[in-house]
């Protein structure tokens, strides 16, 4: 009798469609060859999806990057990838070929994509296809940070709501305020606050989980959306958010110059709206201000 899962694996590895499994972490943790060859990437390596990107980009090689500024685009890709179930979109790399690619993600963060070569199909409305997924990601990603903007959380917020009764953990959400914001514009000027407001999501983008959700809801208010995640845990990532941002120099011609901001955590109850969740971690928010600022209150 055959083994199954040998065979899958057999298979998988001579099959033209790539295949790559990322854990939580975004961490490359199987690939076949195909997806190998595409991506210059040795049988024992297991880099980052970020790492993957960069160093591919840089060589010229693998996905095509339609913009001069890496780590915006990095920004906007990671504000979007593996937080939903499932999503598909074409990609073209360097050598020409399109694929169809798809990402299935797994509740604790594993993920599954799969890309199979669409170049020979009609081509004719390729145009079309991708105006249409530039409107899309614009829709969703704030033009400054390049992170989420206020719609994308509100469906993140949405979705998570929508899956808590066939959820056994709850989760959490945050609201992030700069504080004496206006000051810095006062001071400084507006561009130094718009150079501050990249600063905060390049630093705390990297703190966060690839199915947490993180975005710009307002001018200098910022959300983060954690799924089945405990009030214990969103403390622990908002605890090294404050830290990483206490510690912060983020202005070469003002080496002196650092900020801080106050967050409200609250946690998901049962039945709640989002308008309910969201007011409780504001109030929470609101607290941490009246307190004194550079701190975390958790909404009882
Ligand atoms: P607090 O600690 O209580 O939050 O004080 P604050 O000064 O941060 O809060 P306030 O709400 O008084 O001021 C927010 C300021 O943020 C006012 C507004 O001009 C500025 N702002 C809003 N959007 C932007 C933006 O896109 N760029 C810049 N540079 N400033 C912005
Ligand atoms: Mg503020
Ligand atoms: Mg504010």
């Amino acid at each position: 009798m055959t083994n199954i899962s040998e065979r899958l694996a057999e298979l998988q590895e001579e099959s033209a469609v790539m295949i790559v499994l990322y854990d939580q972490d975004d961490r490359v943790q199987y690939t076949n060859a195909a997806f190998r060859s595409t991506f210059a990437l040795e049988p024992d390596e297991t880099p980052t999806w970020a790492e993957l990107m960069r160093r591919n980009t840089k060589a010229g090689r693998g996905t095509i990057i339609r913009t001069t500024d890496f780590e915006a685009w990095l920004m906007s890709a990671q504000s979007r990838r593996g937080k939903l179930p499932f999503r598909a979109f074409e990609m073209d790399v360097v050598d020409g070929r399109w694929f169809w690619m798809t990402e299935t993600v797994q509740r604790d963060g594993w993920m599954l994509c799969m890309a199979s070569d669409i170049t020979h199909m009609k081509t004719s409305q390729r145009d079309l296809r991708q105006d249409r997924d530039f409107a899309l990601r614009a829709s969703q990603t704030d033009e400054l940070t390049c992170i989420s903007n206020r719609r994308f959380m509100m469906a993140a917020l949405e979705n998570m709501i929508a899956r808590q009764e066939t959820s056994a953990l709850s989760g959490c959400i945050c609201i992030v305020d700069l504080d004496f914001f206006k000051r810095i514009n006062d001071n400084f000027g507006h561009q130094v606050g718009d150079q501050v407001l990249i600063d905060f999501a390049r630093r705390v983008q990297p703190v966060i989980r690839r199915r947490d959700s993180f975005g710009r809801i307002g001018g200098e208010e910022f959300m983060l959306v954690f799924p089945d995640t405990t009030l214990e845990q969103g403390e622990r990532i908002i605890d090294r958010v404050l830290e990483l941002v206490r510690i912060a120099h983020p202005l070469p011609a003002l080496p002196g110059f650092s900020y801080t901001c106050s967050a409200g955590l609250a946690e998901l109850k049962v039945g709640d709206t989002v308008q309910q969740l969201y007011a409780r971690a504001d109030e929470a928010l609101y607290i941490a201000k009246q307190s004194g600022r550079d701190r975390l209150k958790i909404a009882a």
